[in-house]
């Protein structure tokens, strides 16, 4: 006999969905939040996800907690029964834990109503383009606006039953990179008479590796990861497009910026060096995931006193979490929650262990129980 939050978790894993287009997830989660006792529920949706407000008895303030509702679009290589549907997308990030264990702690603040206001927030749109900045400028985010926001990712490397998590940064600043090069394409024994774009490309990427290694303080720290190359047409053509796409990674959002101007000068430098026409677009940008250093440092001492879950106070990660935009505006924090699966977050056989979900629905709703009523 598994959990109802379990089996709410299988039913989503089987529909994931890609980001704003998550229309049967939300239909899924309304669906549910309807079969609750209505009394001090308010509901609002925006776009594909929903804000669900609990009615405290006596609200001094508004905690919310927040879930991420989107899926990856990777083929999934399990062969659990309840695996994806959905042909080419998968929930390999864990989503469908953070949806089920939200809708876990809802239900218990349902029967179970404090103090305090609660505000749950199923968030679209995380992995891309990112939901969490619109929806943090969104209508009823500003009317229901909370005094304090808490999440959690699942973690596949700790085990079932622990927790980790610091105060201060925990996931970096990251921005794809997309760079595109147009020279002149010409005869492969005519090179005087052409701009090749494959040399450019592979000069620039040489160059890029310099920021790194000169520019970021070496007590700071940065990636800049070029992941894919493509150019040209044909082996005896010389190319007159090339393209780089990559990612950067810091863990200061002044380290970003200065990344980036050095990488527009060394990309308007090989405009002059190799004669050719050069574009930058930075695509999704995530702001770093900063833990609120009091409210963080409560938390833990919460768990180390109320529960028998492990607290491991772990390192931050190179990692990009687009909740990082609402801590930025509102004090509250991220844990990971140790779910033990031999393959890692986006991995096509991810298998998350299905006991953490319990553990974490009765983990948060003691300590949002606590915080709600002091
Ligand atoms: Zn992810
Ligand atoms: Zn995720």
């Amino acid at each position: 006999m598994v959990s109802p939050f379990v089996s709410i978790r299988r039913d989503l894993h089987k529909i994931p969905e890609l980001g704003f287009q998550e229309f049967k997830t939300q239909q899924y989660l309304l669906n549910y939040i309807a079969s609750l006792p209505q009394e001090r529920l308010e509901i609002q949706t925006w776009k594909t996800g929903i804000f669900v407000k609990i009615n405290g008895l006596q609200p001094t303030k508004t905690i919310a907690y927040r879930a991420d509702i989107d899926g990856l679009p990777i083929h999934e290589e399990t062969e659990l029964p309840y695996r994806s549907q959905h042909e080419g997308k998968m929930h390999a990030c864990g989503h469908d834990f953070h949806m089920s264990i939200a809708l876990g702690v809802l239900t218990h603040f349902v029967h179970h109503p404090i103090r305090d206001d609660l505000l749950f927030i199923f968030q679209p749109a995380e992995e891309g383009p990112g939901g969490a900045l619109p929806m943090l400028q969104s209508e009823p985010m500003q009317q229901w606006r909370p005094d304090m926001i808490i999440a959690l990712h699942i973690a596949p490397e700790y085990p079932v039953g622990t927790i980790a998590i610091k105060a201060g940064l925990l996931f970096a600043n990251t921005s794809e990179l997309f760079i595109d090069l147009k020279g002149k394409g010409g005869h492969a024994a005519f090179p005087h008479l052409a701009n090749d774009m494959v040399v450019a490309a592979c000069a620039l990427v040489t160059q890029l590796q310099s920021i790194v290694a000169r520019n970021v303080d070496p007590l700071d720290s940065a990636v800049i990861t070029i992941g894919k190359i493509s150019g040209g047409t044909v082996q005896n053509v010389i190319a007159e497009n090339a393209r780089l796409e990559g990612t950067i990674r810091t863990l200061s959002a002044e380290s970003m910026k200065k990344v980036k101007e050095r990488i527009e000068s060394l990309v308007k430098g090989m405009e002059i060096a190799y004669q050719c026409e050069a574009s930058i677009d930075y695509g999704s940008m995530y702001y770093q995931v900063y833990n609120n250093e009091k409210l963080t440092k409560e938390f833990m001492t919460f768990v180390q006193q109320h529960s028998d879950i492990h607290m491991i106070e772990c390192r931050e990660a190179m990692t990009g979490e687009d909740f990082g935009y609402m801590l930025a505006e509102i004090p509250g924090f991220m844990f990971w929650l140790g779910v033990e699966s031999e393959y890692g977050l986006h991995h096509a056989r991810l298998n998350p262990n299905e006991l953490a979900i319990d553990q974490a629905i009765s983990l948060l709703a003691s300590y949002i129980g606590w915080k709600g009523n002091n």
